[in-house]
């Protein structure tokens, strides 16, 4: 059979709930079209994010009423890292509320102000967590990646001759640690091969600096992997994986993302005193080392999910669905981010929008309309969440773990195709209110 279906069916549902037109006329003008400040329940198809969005499994909420709540020591924590030790051969693991939280305590141990911190590509918390401590936060992705329609396997990449350069530049001692995103979400979800992150890591143990996984997806980099670079096709996710984290000293992890959980985060280090800073760290702001900032039932959730998320018949519906949504939008017309990526499809608003100048804010105007249109939500990635530093304007469309059907997916293409069939109507915004930083959640607009 070819066909390829959703690897699971459907226990308990959620009702959708339908909206008109002009109630949605009305909620855009309410929010001041910012579509952040739109409440979910007017929201049909919720493309916001795919974090903490995920449906958990029957075997995840079994989990769930197996927790121990205990302060210390939890059975909890103990299946947890169990499962974690088999996945990443880390030394040390401890949970943290949620990624950026794990972010916070590795930098703040690692990083002094004058440090730099080079990666393929940051992710915002992860820079502005950087940038906090007083480092530098430096991307240094394959030159060939910033063209959008460039259809290169392993776009995510990191310059490696960059890193040699940068490191030869500034000298290792101000360099605490390299990091690899994996898949690179700020370039697009594109993945990041094995040969990478091990000529990565050739040149870091060369000058002695450790290198970190940021692994949120690296169960979709692991099948991207074995689908794409030569000699991985017989192994399976789980054993791509190991092999991705046996390269690196430590990690940082969103279990938001690749563990299908509502709430959760890791940091792995295999430096002991490392380690030891990161837990007295850890006690002051998230809570004792065994929870983390978490309920015992978080961590079991996190612990099933770990193990599900490499189900191979999972992880080639994931990225063979979130790919049926970029063909069948790219193959008629609209321009995205290529080749299509592991949780998102991005759709090159610069592109398919021209006579919107990016002062205008074209990704948000399509955001705008999608919602108008069909009850859509996506997310502007441009000038609006970046200002000057935005390098494009795109609006993301990222998928939810196991929450919507084909058929959900085949109402968004038709929505999309129909907005592109009229794209010239649509107009630009100016902003009429925003707050000093990270204005893209709370800002007011109005159409131009
Ligand atoms: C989501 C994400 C984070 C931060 O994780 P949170 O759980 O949202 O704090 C860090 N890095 C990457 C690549 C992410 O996608």
């Amino acid at each position: 059979m070819r066909t390829i279906i959703e690897p699971f069916r459907i226990k308990s549902v959620e009702p959708l709930r339908q909206t008109t037109r002009e109630e949605r006329e009305r909620y855009l003008a309410q929010a001041g079209y910012n579509l952040f400040l739109i409440d979910a329940r007017n929201i049909l198809i919720d493309l916001l994010t795919d974090s903490g969005t995920s449906a958990m499994s029957t075997e995840q909420w079994a989990a769930v009423m197996r927790g121990d709540e205990s302060y210390a020591g939890s059975e909890s924590f103990y299946r947890l890292k169990k499962v974690v030790d088999a996945l990443t051969g880390f030394r040390h693991m401890v949970p943290a509320h949620q990624g950026r939280a794990a972010e916070r305590i590795l930098f703040a141990v690692m990083c002094k102000p004058g440090h730099i911190v080079p990666s393929n590509t940051h992710f915002d918390t992860t820079r502005a967590n950087i940038e906090f401590n007083g480092a530098r936060a430096v991307d240094l992705p394959l030159p060939e990646a910033a063209d959008t329609q460039a259809r290169l396997d392993f776009k995510g990449n990191m310059d490696v001759a960059a890193l040699e350069a940068l490191l030869e530049k500034e000298g290792a001692e101000r360099v605490p640690l390299a990091m690899l995103t994996v898949t690179n979400n700020s370039g697009g979800g594109q993945p990041v091969s094995l040969a990478n992150i091990e000529a990565v890591k050739r040149v870091c143990a060369r000058h002695g600096v450790p290198l970190y996984l940021d692994a949120c997806r690296f169960a979709e980099n692991a099948w991207f992997i074995r689908e794409r670079e030569p000699g991985y096709q017989d192994w399976t996710p789980k054993r791509i994986a190991q092999k991705m984290f046996s390269f690196a000293d430590g990690c940082t992890f969103s279990a938001k993302k690749d563990a299908f959980a509502n709430i959760g985060g890791l940091l792995c280090s295999n430096d002991d005193r490392v380690f030891q800073q990161e837990t007295n760290l850890l006690i002051l702001t998230e809570g004792f080392p065994t929870y983390g900032g978490l309920a015992g039932r978080d961590l079991d959730a996190i612990a099933v999910g770990l193990e599900e998320v490499l189900d191979p018949d999972y992880l080639r519906y994931r990225i063979v669905s979130t790919g049926y949504l970029g063909r069948h939008i790219a193959d008629r017309g609209v321009p995205i981010v290529e080749p299509p990526g592991g949780h998102a499809i991005y759709i090159d608003a610069a592109r398919m929008l021209p006579h919107i100048p990016r002062e205008q804010f074209p990704g948000h105007a399509l955001a705008v309309e999608l919602y108008r249109h069909a009850g859509i939500r996506g997310v502007e990635i441009g000038s609006l969440m970046f200002g000057e530093a935005a390098r494009y304007e795109l609006l993301r469309l990222a998928i939810p773990r196991r929450v919507y059907t084909q058929s959900h997916i085949d109402y968004v293409v038709e929505a999309i195709l129909e907005v592109n069939e009229r794209k010239q109507e649509l107009r630009g915004f100016e902003i009429v209110d925003a707050p000093p930083f990270l204005r893209h959640f709370s800002a007011r607009l109005r159409p131009v």
